[in-house]
């Protein structure tokens, strides 16, 4: 295991703050300690990415581009330890932490290539008129602990290559794969362009209030969400908020529903439920309720329960303890409403915090499990009778991030803009994409990451004007 440290202006730096154990959800036991920072350390971070930010801003986009480029190539090089530290630290099976490598070196290369435009938006005799993108200043990340290292690149590699420096805070849960990520960043890069720091809610709270931040990007929950928007008001921070999901996907009645149950089960339970567009919510047809949930239940069977790095392993924990303790409180609330268990519902016999993957019948739009995100391994299956009905309760949500329709895909995608969220899937769910603006509607999120929508959200505009 490396040593880990915070990097500030380029440096190894120890944390000054109390060092935070970081736990193997396997087996419930820390495995090592996270450096942590102190407020005067995040100040410190943020002088540092200012001072970088001052050379960096003028640096050309073929500049910026080839920075990219060399950080993707040594996120490759690394590409065997990071996988490792995700499992460790988050849980996932290996070869999904593989998957978030990958996609980590993917998208890093898709901000390497976008290109940002100025726009002519007159142009005559004695007239031209021209829109410009610039780099907004110091940006600053807050991550979660689903997908630590895919986020943190969300965040970080559209900031630099619209000319931004970055101070990054992780998840207090994940912080190791971050951390080493932007040493291995650092060591590539002129100092100072991305830092780390590592802290609870109040390092969080003080970087929403920092006024040496000018924009803050965020995935997490929405309540926290909120807080971060109270706060950035001192300065009128910048926002991308990337909040709660409680996706409903639709099965049109008459669907062939076992050609499509490995897709609802991949979709539902990825990475273990805990991933912010997966399929949270499932309508299907009263007909075709208990085939639907027999065929979930069968491949729920199938799955091999396990740390991430034993062998044969399809099927990890949940992250952490009080995720889990919220699992099972869901569950048990439905059980007590006299919902279905049709498998699962309960948590391993073995250390760490393993809970069997669990579909649940019987309930509809008003109990917890289905109106709140539950965020793990458990997937409530909804009865409707009419496809009306079906679509008012997918749209009877505050959050609107995903949903999906699946069935004959004339009729599905005719359905697909009735639902109320930020990306509709037909015949699929959770599937993002480098090139593709992804983000809330509702109560989930504040404005779009990735493609060129994604990219101009860390930029501000500049109109200029020129008369003659
Ligand atoms: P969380 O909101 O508890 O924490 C996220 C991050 O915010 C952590 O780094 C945490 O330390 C920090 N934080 C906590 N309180 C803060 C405060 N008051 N001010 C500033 N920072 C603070 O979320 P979580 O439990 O880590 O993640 C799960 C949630 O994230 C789920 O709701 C999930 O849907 C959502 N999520 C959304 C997306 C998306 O793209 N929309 C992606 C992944 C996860």
């Amino acid at each position: 295991m490396p040593d880990f440290t915070l990097t500030i202006g380029g440096q190894n730096v120890a944390g000054a703050a109390r060092p935070i154990p970081v736990i193997d959800p396997s087996t419930g036991q820390a495995f090592t300690d996270s450096p942590a920072a102190t407020v005067a350390q995040l100040d410190q971070a943020v002088d540092a990415a200012a001072q970088a930010f001052a050379t960096w801003q003028h640096s050309s986009h073929a500049e910026r581009s080839a920075a990219l480029e060399r950080v993707a190539g040594a996120i490759e090089q690394h590409a065997a330890e990071l996988a490792d530290l995700v499992v460790r630290e988050q849980g996932k099976p290996l070869a999904l932490a593989q998957m978030e490598v990958g996609g980590a070196v993917a998208w890093t290369r898709a901000a390497a290539a976008l290109e940002i435009p100025v726009e002519v938006i007159e142009q005559r005799e004695g007239k031209r008129i021209e829109l410009h993108r610039k780099p907004l200043g110091v940006v600053g990340s807050i991550t979660p602990w689903n997908w630590p290292l895919m986020i943190a690149v969300w965040h970080i590699m559209p900031a630099l290559r619209a000319g931004n420096a970055v101070v990054i805070k992780p998840s207090p849960f994940t912080p190791l794969s971050t951390l080493r990520l932007v040493q291995i960043m650092a060591a590539v890069l002129p100092a100072g362009l991305v830092n780390s720091v590592v802290g609870e809610a109040e390092v969080g709270q003080a970087m929403a209030e920092h006024p040496g931040i000018a924009k803050l990007v965020f995935t997490g929950s929405t309540r926290t969400g909120q807080d971060i928007m109270r706060r950035a008001a001192g300065n009128l921070k910048r926002l991308t908020l990337e909040l709660g999901g409680n996706d409903a996907a639709i099965v049109l009645p008459g669907t062939d529903t076992a050609a499509i149950a490995e897709g609802l089960f991949a979709t539902a339970f990825l990475n273990m439920g805990q991933t912010c567009a997966a399929l949270k919510r499932l309508y299907v047809h009263e007909s075709q309720v208990d085939a639907v949930c027999e065929q979930l239940a069968a491949i729920a069977a199938r799955q091999v329960l396990g740390g991430g790095l034993e062998p044969g392993v399809t099927f990890g924990p949940v992250q952490n303890a009080p995720q889990l303790t919220r699992v099972e409180a869901l569950v048990e609330d439905a059980r007590a409403q006299g919902a279905r268990i049709v498998c699962g519902g309960q948590r391993l016999d073995r250390p760490g915090y393993f809970y069997a993957p669990t579909i649940v019948a019987g309930l509809s739009n008003g109990a917890r499990l289905v109106d709140e995100e539950q965020f793990g391994p458990v997937l409530p299956v909804i009865a409707y009778r009419t496809v009306d009905e079906a679509v008012a309760l997918a749209n009877a949500s505050s959050m609107g991030l995903g949903g999906s329709v699946w069935g004959d895909v004339q009729a599905a995608t005719a359905l697909a803009p009735r639902l109320e969220c930020g990306t509709v899937w037909v015949n699929g769910h959770a599937e993002v994409l480098p090139h593709c603006p992804f983000g809330g509607s509702k109560m989930s999120g504040v404005g779009v990451e990735f493609g060129l929508d994604g990219l101009l959200e860390y930029t501000q505009p500049q109109l200029l004007n020129i008369n003659g």
